[in-house]
Order: structure tokens, then sequence, then C-alpha cells
């Protein structure tokens, strides 16, 4: 293993490739003038050789940006980054998965926080979708403007993999993913930028990652982020507008749908889950899915049936639908296993059928086999 690799790729957004180094004393960087390096000098002062940045420690958090299920196109290991092609481009090229990545390497130092875990009502994955959406934000803040990887999307057909230009809102754009999930985030961050400037939102952003509490919801995420900006009261009305708009300060992993509305629910991979404690894959008989549904069976209806669709060419056969009326499907980790209360359990791959009486029913759905993925969820009633 090269202890000391270098890459390049324009980190200070000129369109210049300069040098990054990941050296033993940390992270060294040489800009580019054009004709020549200006001499390296240190751009972090951590994530050396000398500070335990090893491969074997750090090789997690594969691939990204668009969140399309291609795990390997880029991601970072001690003690670097690493990253490959997508069609035509050389991803160290692109300015914005650089700033995306070295991202990650700041919050896998400052905190431990944004790991995934299990909570009672599923997978919380809130602290990933924070680690995306404070990633791509900062790329796009480092470099102002708000269209994330153009330079990788050009190598695909496309203008850019994500923008924070967009109008993601919690709930109806939750699905239990992180990198969409973290959408909502960015979005509002960005917006937010727009309101009081990149200076104060980019130092709130990185005091939001190093202060954030493991097990924190996103309420808790929204006052914090609040706190941090240390607003005037003029600014704070602004803000309050652009969070509520954005649905983040009651935005929960129980999601209510309507009888016949079809829900997207991200089914995630077993390959992606890795256990903070150990620092190793986790092994599970199954693995939740990041948000709950919520469907009222109202009073004349006797029946509740729930279909479950892949949104792609995908395998049902290793996804469990868990159903319980009236209360969340309750989620408990043991002795590194997993358990789950519920009222029914039905295979994904058949229409569940049950016997309902008025009510709320919640629908939890877990990775039971290898599989991940969007499934789109149908609870009708008669
Ligand atoms: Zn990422």
């Amino acid at each position: 293993m090269d202890l000391h690799p270098r890459l390049l790729g324009d980190i200070n957004g000129d369109r210049m490739d300069d040098v990054v180094g990941f050296g033993q004393d940390g992270v060294w960087v040489s800009l580019s003038t054009g004709t020549s390096f200006t001499t390296a000098g240190y751009w972090l002062a951590d994530y050396g050789v000398a500070s335990g940045w090893s491969t074997d420690l750090h090789l997690r958090m594969l691939a990204d940006l668009n969140g399309d299920g291609r795990q390997d196109i880029v991601g970072f290991g001690g003690p670097g980054i690493l990253v490959g092609i997508a069609g035509s481009r050389n991803l160290a090229y692109d300015p914005d998965v650089f700033g995306h990545e070295l991202m990650h390497i700041y919050q896998a130092y400052s905190t431990h926080a944004l790991d995934p875990f299990l909570s009672s009502t599923g997978l919380n994955g809130l602290g990933r979708a924070i680690g995306e959406g404070t990633a791509d934000y900062y790329s796009c803040s480092v470099l102002g403007d708000p269209n994330v990887g153009e330079y990788t999307a050009a190598g695909i057909g496309l203008a850019f993999l994500s923008s924070l230009a967009n109008d993601a809102t919690c709930p109806d754009d939750l699905v239990g993913e992180s990198h969409h999930d973290g959408q909502i985030l960015s979005g509002a961050l960005w917006e937010i930028r727009e309101q009081i400037g990149a200076e104060r939102t980019d130092a709130a952003v990185r005091d939001l990652i190093t202060m954030i509490e493991p097990g924190a919801t996103w309420s808790d995420l929204v006052e914090l982020l609040r706190a941090e900006l240390d607003v005037t009261p003029a600014e704070s009305e602004a803000i309050d507008a652009v969070l509520a708009r954005r649905g983040l300060p009651s935005c929960s992993p129980l999601v209510s749908i309507e009888p016949g509305e079809a829900r997207a629910v991200w089914i995630i991979s077993k390959d992606d889950l890795f256990d903070p404690a150990t620092r190793s894959l986790l092994s599970w008989s199954q693995y939740p899915a990041g948000i709950q549904l919520a469907v009222t069976v109202p009073a004349g209806s006797t029946t509740l049936t729930v279909t479950v669709t892949p949104a792609e060419d995908q395998e049902l056969d290793g996804i469990t639908l868990h159903v319980r009326a009236g209360t969340p499907v309750s989620w408990q980790a043991q002795q590194g296993s997993v358990t789950v209360t519920a009222d029914a359990s039905f295979p994904a791959s058949a229409p569940a059928i049950v016997d309902a009486t008025p009510g709320t029913y919640y629908l939890s759905l877990a990775a039971t086999g290898d599989v991940d993925g969007f499934v789109e969820v149908v609870a009708t009633v008669e």
C-alpha cells in the first residue's frame, strides 16, 4: 500500500488541477497557478498516517453523489480519497466530487454520530442523510454554485448529478436513502446560504457536524442548526420559513400515506451497514428500512391490502413486510442480532391481506435477503 498517495484535482474551483497529497503528518496541497504549483502547504493538520489514517481503518463510505446504486465510482478510504471513472470522466478532475469526499473525511474524524444505527422504528438514517447533505453543501459552497458534479455528469450525458437548487421536502421526499434524504437538508442549507451568506452558513455546518449527538432526530438537527447560525431576529424569521417549507422541524421516519397512494421506500443493502462499535459489517437476520408507513383504515372497511412493487428490475424475494395496528412496528438490536415486534409479517413478493378494524396500521419493510433499492408500496382498504 502506498502510504503517501497524491491526487490531482481542482480543489479551489479555479479549473486548474492542484496536487493533493496525503502524507505522514496530514494533508498538504499545492495549488496550481496555471504554469506551476505553489509550495506545498498543510491544508488539514490531521488525517495523515501519523494520526492513524490507514486503509484498513477507514475503508468505508464508498460511492456517491447520485445514489444510483453504483458504489464503485468514487469513495474514500484512508489514507486518502479514492476516485474512479464515470463514463469518459476521471472523477479526480471533478471539484464537486473532491469537495464532497473531503467533507466525508472531515465528518469521519469529527463524529461517529453520522453512522446509521437501529432505532425503535427501524434504521435511523438521519446521520447519513446529514453526511450526504452537508457533503454536497460543502462542495457547492466552496465552488459557489448549487449544482453537484457537472464535470462527472457530462461523462454520462447529464447536466449534473444532483442540485441544491431543489424543492425536496419532508415527508414527501423522505425515502430512507441518505443521498435522497440529504437533498432536503442541502436544499434548505443552500437557501439559508442565500439569506445570510456562505461564511456563516459554512461555519454553522462545520459546527453542526461536530456537535450533533448520536440518536438525534430531525427536530434536534433543526434546533442545533438554528443555534449555530446565531441569526438576528429578522434573519430568524426568513430561516424559519425555509426550514418550515422544507418540513424539517416535524420531519419523522413515520410517514403517513393515503389509501391507494404509491409511496417510494428505500430498502437498504446489508453490505452498507456498519457497526460503529466494531467498525465491521453488521450481520443481522434482517435490515429494516429507514421509514415506516402509516395508513388509516376508515370506519366501514375490513380489509387492508399492501402491495410492494420493485421500482426497477429487482427481486422481491428477499423483502419482508411487517404490519402492526395502532403502534409502530418495533425494532430492537440484541446480542448481535435484531428482533422485530409486529402483528403479522408477509413476504413482499405477493400482496399482503390483513383483516383490519378501523385505525392506523404501520408498515415496516425489511431486507431479509440480498436485496436493495427502491420499492413502491401501495396500501388499499376495502
Ligand atoms: Zn457522499
